[in-house]
């Protein structure tokens, strides 16, 4: 999902002794990205964004990376018509093709091909094409909202994500000590009347395929989330990572609920720390350092072969620079429009939300970490 960002201060004194690291930049420059002085303690935590899109083969972007000390996690997804690539296999080696040029700096987290769901051998081929995928250095799977919202069974019914029929996935993604990252459902807003306000509403001006309030003969969202829940229940050997706040994106008590019932399950915050910046500081503050252990950093930033890599870069460090000063500083930050006071959580929280949980649920991510 891509958006435009901003990072605008409120004025220097605001931000302190900021330093600026986008070479040649001016400090006046109005798209310059400004980090927070102590860059050194983002850098040096080895930071892990767990939720990106990257196929382009570019040695400037493996700069950029290595300048940030920055892993990322690639993830494949698995659309209807395969947008920039012919097949789900020619997109899953694009991805390989960037992970491997990184030198340990990215993974590989792929996918199976759910539209092959009636297939009578849909479930076999799934899990070889996966352990192949594992041999060659994969360390997750991605099952993307089409299940659920899109992806229908021979006798026409949706097929969501508890089905029995993906079970034999499921067991061998969990035998093989790798992770799921499911992103399962949508934002509550996808079910909702248009609201101009709505942090998703470019989103689905731009994919009304995807926006479900008048599509009534689809599946609801706690039906779906129902699902998720049930297939987090029937795999407890099974490390799931919910992604995008686990599509419970506006209560902090429900994802707690989750927290507190499935010991499997975790969400990365991919495209939707913005969610936390509209809840009450305090709150959104208390509710990281409870479940410190739980909540990944992930940005669903992306890079194709089709994009210029220099633009894409000055987005990505943005955004990261964005999230960084609203996670680590007391300060105020423009946040998609919005002034909001960054939350200063501890040092030790601040590790585990980039880099330890990572390495903890997503085994393999970095090299030397895979178990
Ligand atoms: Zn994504």
């Amino acid at each position: 999902m891509r958006r435009s960002l901003s990072l605008c201060f409120a004025g220097s004194a605001v931000i302190g002794a900021a330093v600026s690291i986008t070479a040649g930049a001016s400090r006046n420059d109005a798209s310059e990205t400004v980090w927070p002085a102590d860059l050194r303690a983002f850098t040096s935590m080895e930071p892990v964004d767990t939720h990106a899109h990257v196929f382009k083969v570019d040695s400037d972007f493996y700069g950029f990376l290595r300048r940030l000390h920055m892993h990322l996690v690639d993830i494949v997804v698995a659309t209807k018509g395969e947008g920039d690539f012919h097949t789900l296999d020619t997109k899953i080696e694009a991805a390989q093709a960037f992970v491997k040029g990184s030198n340990g700096q990215a993974v590989l987290c792929t996918t199976f091909d759910p539209f092959k769901f009636s297939d009578p051998n849909f479930a076999d081929d799934a899990v070889r094409q996966l352990n192949r995928d594992f041999a060659r250095g994969a360390v997750a799977v991605k099952i993307w909202k089409n299940v659920g919202m899109e992806l229908k069974d021979q006798s026409g019914h949706f097929v969501m994500p508890d089905d029995p029929r993906l079970e034999p996935i499921y067991k061998d993604i969990a035998a093989q000590s790798k992770t799921l990252i499911a992103h399962l459902a949508e934002p509550d807003s996808c079910w909702q009347p248009p609201n101009k306000n709505s942090p998703d509403y470019s989103y689905y001006s731009e994919h009304p395929e995807w926006y479900m309030y008048n599509q009534l003969d689809h599946p609801r969202k706690a039906t779906i989330i129902q699902a998720r829940d049930h297939m987090l229940e029937e795999n407890p050997k099974l490390r799931v990572v919910g992604a995008h706040l686990g599509s419970l994106e506006t209560s902090l008590e429900e994802i707690g609920r989750r927290f507190d019932r499935y010991p499997n399950f975790a969400v990365d915050l991919a495209a939707r720390s913005v969610y936390l910046t509209l809840q009450p500081r305090e709150k959104a503050r208390q509710f990281l350092i409870k479940y410190q252990d739980r909540i990944l950093y992930g940005t669903d930033l992306s890079l194709y072969d089709r994009q210029n890599t220099a633009t894409e870069e000055k987005e990505w460090e943005k955004q990261y620079a964005t999230d960084w000063a609203f996670f680590s500083s007391d300060q105020t930050v423009d946040y998609r429009g919005r002034k909001v006071q960054g939350l200063a959580l501890p040092p030790e929280v601040l590790r585990k939300l980039y880099h330890d949980n990572a390495v903890h649920w997503i085994r393999g991510v970095l090299p030397g970490s895979s178990n």
